[in-house]
């Protein structure tokens, strides 16, 4: 059966300090299983990345893993995804990842899930793809980050549309809830053209 609708979580490949990132991690992916929903993300089972898949998982979502051939030799796969794709680069993981979403997630990371989220923000304001964006702040832990990206505005190197782009939240059923009800409204364009 089709998923009722796909949810591309980038997040960190470790843990983090604060217990309440992997609390958060958690409630992640129980929210998409419990909703018939299909988690996208990096493959990996380390970290808050194994969290949320093993919580979709154990709610009885679907779990797509897509990772470069690269890391499954270090053997960071997580081999009880739905479906793992094991791909050639990280282009191709990440161009894969997009495309089976209709959301994207940003979860408390290190600098593979800045790039993630900086990509698809990127490719949105480029009008690649017409697909949510959400950063769910954690325990404050996106506060500097989004208090930058408001100097920025101020310093004109970005729009308020621009800003407008991306969805921010400390509650991750408030936040999923919001997102997968604007990607079931929007046309979902593909991103093949990328
Ligand atoms: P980081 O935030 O630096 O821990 O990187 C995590 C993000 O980058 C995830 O969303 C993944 O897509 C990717 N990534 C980084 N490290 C790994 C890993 N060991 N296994 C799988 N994916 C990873």
């Amino acid at each position: 059966m089709n998923p009722a609708f796909s949810v591309c979580v980038y997040c960190g490949s470790r843990p983090g300090l604060n217990p309440e990132f992997a609390t958060a991690a958690q409630e992640v992916g129980s929210w998409i299983g419990e909703h018939g929903g299909q988690l996208v993300y990096g493959g990996g089972r380390g970290g808050l990345m194994g969290v949320v898949a093993d919580a979709t998982l154990r709610a009885g979502g679907r779990v797509v893993g897509v990772i470069p051939k690269a890391l499954v030799e270090k053997e960071c796969a997580h081999r009880d995804c739905t479906e793992l794709h094991i791909v050639d680069t990280m282009h191709d993981r990440k161009g894969m990842m997009a495309e089976r979403a209709d959301t994207f997630l940003a979860l408390p990371g290190g600098i593979g899930t800045f790039e993630e989220l900086f990509e698809v923000w990127t490719w949105r304001q480029l009008g690649y793809h017409d697909k949510p964006i959400g950063l769910l702040n954690t325990a404050g832990y996106y506060d500097k980050l989004l208090g930058f990206l408001k100097a920025s505005v101020e310093q004109q190197f970005l729009g308020d549309w621009q800003m407008d782009l991306i969805r921010s939240d400390t509650d991750p059923v408030s936040l999923l809830k919001k997102l997968v009800e604007a990607a079931v409204l929007s046309t979902k364009p593909r991103l093949d053209e990328i």
